[in-house]
């Protein structure tokens, strides 16, 4: 968990006192990070024993404020044994822009990863926030809180630590094509069949598994008829964020109206001859 902190921290996948980091013990109580501690340079005294209720077995101090969320991840999901939060970056920027990481982009994400939703905002260390992931939890490895962060399952803290990064860097190759041009997302059967293909080979949310082959197969409903950056599905965008990003999408014009009545503005903004 020392390492992993470290590894975030590098990454530029947290900052000062951002994240926490959890992993269950064989014996079903919970090792997590202490509060107000920083991840990059975490030691044995910054770790905590607690139960799952959240009450403090072993160590100093109080444990993450976050902890409710941690401990609802294990409540919903009886095969992930580790839980890592932190606040990516680009990720973060994707919430605030309103602009949905539930698309698919990227093959390899879609076949490892499937789509990343964002769960509408609610204040952080609150039972509220911790109740608004659950059904997300069910569905999904790796899930966006909206301005705030992300939070990744897994079997291991490095598979966690894995799907974190992937998302991360997700983010930033899909920032970069929008800055280049327009995202050209996979055609939806494609996505389909990856996604069916990914929970066969490499698991996922029992759920979804369970679903591999079944029209979706473990894609949000926003995905399967995916229209782009601004998608307004509350699994896809947050909802509520007004800001809709300008896309520069390098494509005719629609239709000879369109064209006409664009030639006429010019024609006015020239003056009359
Ligand atoms: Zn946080």
């Amino acid at each position: 968990m020392i390492r992993f902190g470290r590894l975030c921290y590098e990454r530029h996948l947290l900052v000062a006192m951002d994240g926490n980091l959890s992993a269950l013990l064989s014996d079903g109580t919970v090792l997590c990070t202490k509060a107000g501690c920083h991840k990059g340079f975490l030691v044995d005294d910054d770790l905590l024993v607690v139960d799952r209720q959240g009450r403090k077995l072993r160590g100093q101090g109080a444990p993450t404020s976050e902890l409710l969320m941690h401990l609802a991840c294990y409540d919903e999901r009886a095969d992930i044994r580790a839980v890592v939060h932190a606040h990516p970056p680009m990720s973060i920027a994707f919430t605030i822009a309103g602009v949905s990481m539930a698309r698919c982009v990227l093959p390899e994400v879609v076949l490892t990863l499937g789509a990343v939703p964002t769960v509408e905002y609610a204040t952080t260390g609150t039972l509220t926030l911790a109740d608004k992931i659950r059904p997300y939890v069910r569905d999904h490895d790796a899930i966006l809180m909206d301005r705030h962060g992300a939070v990744c399952l897994g079997t291991s803290l490095l598979d966690a630590f894995c799907k974190l990064e992937t998302m991360e860097h997700t983010a930033f190759i899909t920032k970069s094509a929008r800055d280049l041009g327009s995202v050209k997302e996979l055609p939806p059967e494609e996505a389909v069949k990856l996604r069916s293909m990914g929970l066969k080979r490499y698991g996922g949310p029992p759920v979804a598994v369970a679903r591999a082959d079944e029209p979706g197969a473990g894609l949000p409903e926003a995905c399967l008829s995916c229209s782009g950056c601004s998608h307004p599905s509350p699994s896809g965008v947050a909802p509520r964020a007004e800001l809709k990003m300008a896309r520069v999408v390098s494509q005719p014009l629609r239709s000879p109206e369109m064209e006409d009545r664009l030639v006429a503005a010019v024609l006015r903004s020239l003056g009359p001859s």
